[in-house]
């Protein structure tokens, strides 16, 4: 269980996070509306050499990142919106030739097995609004988690 306090801590997370992506990596972020999860990509891709803040991409679904622009390609998705998952052919997402990192919202929308070693973060806000996170991790992930 981590403690995200304020948004700095969650972009600082996102920040660490970045330090370990590797190409191939899928991270999916879990928790309600205005939890947070955003917030955390944002600092990942910042740390990713991202100037400007990354726009939340909850109406396009997609946000697509590549060099120069960020070190390691990353797509950033939202699925909130997605209402059947054959949309995710549309997207491209599930292309398993993508080089780059995902990171996900929402994955709930879609059944486990569209990302299947992905680690899975889910945040929880408490009664007085304090962000915490845990996280699921799988075999790709060990020896990276906890993250330093
Ligand atoms: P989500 O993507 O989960 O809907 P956002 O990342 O868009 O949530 O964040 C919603 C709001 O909460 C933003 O105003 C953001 O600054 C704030 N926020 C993000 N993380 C935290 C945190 N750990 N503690 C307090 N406020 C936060
Ligand atoms: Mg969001």
């Amino acid at each position: 269980m981590i403690d995200l306090p304020d948004e700095a801590a969650a972009l600082a997370f996102g920040q660490r996070l970045a330090s370990v992506l590797r190409p191939g990596d899928a991270v999916t972020l879990s928790g309600p509306l205005g939890a947070g999860k955003t917030t955390i990509a944002r600092g990942l891709l910042a740390a990713l050499g991202l100037v400007g803040e990354a726009p939340s991409p909850s109406y396009a679904i997609v946000q697509s990142y590549a060099p120069p622009e960020v070190r390691l390609p990353v797509l950033h998705v939202d699925l909130y919106r997605i209402e059947e998952e054959g949309e995710l052919l549309e997207l491209g997402l599930d292309d398993a030739r993508y080089d780059g990192a995902l990171v996900v919202e929402w994955p709930e929308r879609v059944a486990a097995h569209v990302f299947p070693d992905a680690l899975r973060l889910t945040l929880i806000v408490a009664a007085d609004g304090a962000r915490r996170l845990t996280a699921e991790v799988p075999t790709a992930w060990e020896g990276r988690w906890p993250l330093t």
